[in-house]
């Protein structure tokens, strides 16, 4: 489908501007800006080893056949036809999975969340996402649970349709829509007169009409703030009842979508996992007992380190150590939860931070303390278990062909991740070095 049309674009262009200079630089120029289209014959990629999203394997090479993964192993026996591509002294692995971000947002100390909520316009908002949703793609993660477009409406549904629809380059997104909160807990505030906020307001009974209108617009995921500050200056505190929580759940649930909880009290988490929620986002004031809890209920857990590092370090912290406060006391609960068994994600809440730079959340994991190949694994079949992605996250046969490769062993030095030379997305060769 995609590729008919792309090649019946690219006739009405020719067919209008013939031997024009169109023909001559236009048109290579837009052809390399596009996906390549999936070749009709098979592809053999050879890298000098895969990582299957669980285990490395040396010498292995894999299969593609249109959109999907059909052989992995040692010596494949390629169709005669098959495309060869060497992927010399590189990984091959699973495109990533970015587990929390926002396309619709960007730095905060480019422009303040408050003021890209209240002042920039829905379609403002839209052509960035454009951008950023090309450079996550580009940085080897074929897909994003993005987590609200915090105050731009629905606008992730349309950004979600233009990328599957090939209108533009993206990660597959799983989309929360508006997000929700209680009435008066989120922001902006503003004393003088109501504006508008980031996500939708609801409670009691409304909360589960809200929950059933934003799947019904779309949402993949339903996402409540379980906690925040009430007013600036203070610590976060519960927003949402035990009860309003389990209610929500049970609708999402029933729907067939997951719930992911923005909690970083104890307290919100513990009413989050005993709701049966499917992943807390944050947790940074979690405890010992409720990363037991955690652990026991098979709740994970998204740390979001770099959105915290990030935010650190546009108030002034240079990197050095000893760390601000904030920033050691997300390790330290990070620590906790890897101590306690909790099912970790994968993701930053980029958007804070750069798109594109999704890597900086795996960096930050492993120097907090988790090992290499379990970083690598939660930002790829593990964010695909968590996430109830069956058809992606691993190098297996039946598999989506997400594919990336990186340069020498990412096991032996993660910061690899950085530097993706190679992105298949769904068969479709959409960054490659040569
Ligand atoms: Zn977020």
């Amino acid at each position: 489908m995609r590729r008919a049309k792309h090649d019946r674009e690219l006739r009405c262009s020719a067919a209008v501007q013939d031997d024009s200079y169109a023909m001559r630089h236009l048109i290579p120029a837009l052809l390399a800006l596009l996906p390549l289209p999936a070749s009709a014959a098979p592809v053999l990629l050879l890298p000098d080893r895969v990582f299957d999203g669980e285990m490395m394997h040396p010498g292995w090479q894999v299969l593609v056949d249109g959109s999907r993964i059909v052989a992995v192993g040692a010596n494949l026996a390629a169709p005669a036809d098959a495309r060869r591509i060497t992927l010399a002294g590189q990984t091959l692995m699973p495109g990533m999975i970015e587990g929390h971000s926002h396309l619709l947002l960007h730095p905060y100390n480019e422009v303040p969340w408050d003021d890209q909520v209240l002042k920039q316009s829905e379609a403002y908002r839209v052509a960035r996402a454009v951008t950023h949703a090309r450079a996550t793609l580009m940085a080897g993660f074929t897909t994003v649970r993005d987590l609200g477009t915090e105050g731009a409406g629905t606008a992730d549904v349309g950004l979600k349709r233009a990328i599957n629809d090939g209108i533009i380059p993206g990660p597959r997104m799983i989309i929360a829509t508006r997000a929700i909160v209680a009435p008066g807990s989120y922001a902006p505030k503003n004393d003088a007169h109501p504006v508008p906020q980031g996500a939708e307001e609801a409670d009691g009974p409304n909360l589960v009409s809200a929950v059933r209108r934003q799947i019904g617009a779309g949402a993949d995921v339903v996402k409540l703030y379980g906690d925040y500050r009430w007013r600036p200056g203070e610590g976060s505190r519960p927003t949402f009842s035990q009860a309003e929580i389990a209610a929500a759940v049970a609708a999402a649930h029933d729907a067939g979508r997951q719930v992911a909880v923005h909690a970083s009290t104890a307290e919100a988490m513990r009413r989050a996992s005993l709701a049966g929620v499917d992943v807390i986002e944050h947790g940074s004031e979690g405890d010992a007992a409720t990363f037991a809890l955690m652990a026991k209920n098979r709740t994970a857990l998204c740390p979001t380190l770099a959105a915290g590092d990030a935010i650190a370090r546009y108030r002034g912290w240079n990197g050095q150590e000893p760390a601000p406060a904030d920033v050691q006391q997300d390790r330290a609960t990070f620590q906790l939860a890897l101590k306690a068994g909790v099912p970790i994600c994968m993701g930053g809440d980029v958007g804070v931070y750069t798109h594109g730079t999704n890597a900086r959340e795996m960096l930050l994991m492993a120097q907090a303390g988790m090992p290499n190949g379990a970083v690598l694994t939660a930002a790829t079949a593990g964010n695909a278990r968590h996430f109830g992605l069956a058809d992606r996250g691993r190098v297996a046969p039946g598999l989506l062909a997400d594919l990336v490769a990186v340069p020498g062993d990412p096991l032996a030095d993660l910061s690899a991740v950085t530097r993706v030379q190679f992105v298949m997305k769904g068969g479709d060769v959409v960054k490659s070095a040569r």
